[in-house]
């Protein structure tokens, strides 16, 4: 029966590591998935190795075999030391920042993060003690102007969420590492395969599995990965507040996991064909999307990402709201939801201005994010240019 060990599937390719990591047949009487495990009790065979914990696992909350085939699996795409499963990608991002910060440390935290990043920190970091400074995605290098003696981290996100800023991650880290400050990244854009994140400089990884990583809307799921600088902090904190995740959730992450590749393909090829075209829309102004030329942040994208995803924003020229309602509400196939990654296509209109501290973000019209599901791009096409027929007609009322 096929068996690789962890050091032969490094250095395999990133598809057939997602392929291969974390399947076990040898342990499941040949069957290729690994049994999905319900269970809290643990049973020892004596008090002697209760005491020497000789058991592979001792307790539901803490790992099961169905748990550790999705680790190993993540893992190999990530290329940290170790990985860490939660309950969300919210949970994630809390369980990561909780482990590298206490009362008195300085968080720095990008502008551009995920809006409800932001209340987490405001409302519980900042009640226990942490100070945190919002600062422009676009700093670059320059981040180390803004660190103090107390500054412990720097969250980022690349591309921001919704307004889709890329950070030059490298040079972030560069300069955070001279001072032996951690860096922790939001990849749930790019994913591990888009964007190595520790590769690039990332101690900690952070996944948000509801999107692409399932791949189907069936599961809310969160990810963290680590470097050696992190990760006993990590793993530590993670044990200690109880995170975990019912094992049919553990299994239908796996499940997504194994066709990540395949699906990525598609979502990037549709998402450029259908962006380029927004782009010679008259009725948009910008694309948002960072593997368009046009895009501020190509040039860093290009360097850094092995490939974009399905997921932009476009900036309509000024019109009535009414004029974006008509739009959106009579799609056929773009749902009106949040979240993403899914085979569904989705789309919302969104308004980035009220959450910025640190910047300003003032698009010269109405701005609707676009998530490129799995169906035939010419249906999709078909679906919004009926919709600009909406759009255009409601404006001329
Ligand atoms: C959706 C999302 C999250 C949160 O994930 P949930 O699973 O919905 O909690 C975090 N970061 C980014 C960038 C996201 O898009």
């Amino acid at each position: 029966m096929r068996k690789f060990s962890t050091d032969e599937i490094a250095d395999f390719q990133p598809a057939t590591r997602l392929s291969v990591a974390g399947s076990h047949p040898e342990e499941a009487f040949g069957f290729v998935n690994p049994p999905v495990y319900h269970g809290s009790t643990v049973l020892f065979p004596s008090v002697k190795d209760m005491a020497e914990r000789t058991n592979r696992y001792g307790y539901g909350r803490r790992g099961s075999p169905t748990m550790s085939a999705l680790q190993e699996a993540i893992g190999a795409i990530e290329g940290g030391v170790g990985v860490v499963l939660c309950p969300s990608g919210l949970s994630a991002v809390s369980t990561a920042l909780l482990a590298v910060l206490k009362a008195g440390d300085h968080l720095l935290m990008t502008d551009s993060a995920y809006d409800p990043i932001r209340t987490f920190c405001d409302n519980v970091l900042a009640r226990f003690g942490v100070e945190i400074t919002y600062y422009d995605p676009l700093i670059g290098g320059d981040i180390a102007s803004l660190f103090k003696p107390n500054t412990r981290a720097v969250f980022t996100e690349s591309p921001g969420s919704l307004t889709f800023e890329v950070q030059d991650i490298p040079a972030i880290a560069e300069a955070a590492h001279a001072r032996d400050i951690l860096v922790l990244l939001d990849n749930t854009w790019a994913t591990p395969l888009y964007f190595p994140a520790h590769a690039r400089g990332a101690d900690i990884s952070i996944w948000s599995g509801t999107k692409y990583l399932s791949g189907h809307s069936d599961i809310l799921f969160g990810t963290v990965s680590a470097n050696a600088r992190a990760w006993r902090a990590l793993a530590k904190t993670h044990g200690d507040t109880g995170m975990c995740v019912g094992p049919d959730d553990v299994y239908l992450a796996l499940r997504g996991l194994r066709t990540l590749a395949v699906r990525l393909e598609a979502h990037q090829k549709s998402a450029l064909e259908l962006a380029r075209w927004l782009e010679t829309r008259p009725e948009v102004s910008r694309v948002l999307h960072p593997a368009l030329e046009s895009h501020p942040g190509h040039a860093i994208w290009k360097r850094d990402f092995l490939g974009s995803t399905g997921l932009f924003s476009v900036v309509l020229k000024s019109v009535p709201h009414k004029a974006v309602a008509a739009f959106l509400d009579h799609l056929k196939f773009f749902g009106l939801g949040y979240s993403w990654g899914g085979f569904e296509s989705l789309a919302i209109p969104f308004r980035a201005t009220p959450y910025r501290t640190a910047t300003r973000w003032e698009p010269e019209g109405p701005t609707i994010r676009f998530q490129i599901g799995l169906e035939d791009v010419r249906d999709l096409k078909a679906d919004l240019e009926e919709g600009f027929a909406r759009l255009n007609a409601a404006a001329a009322e």
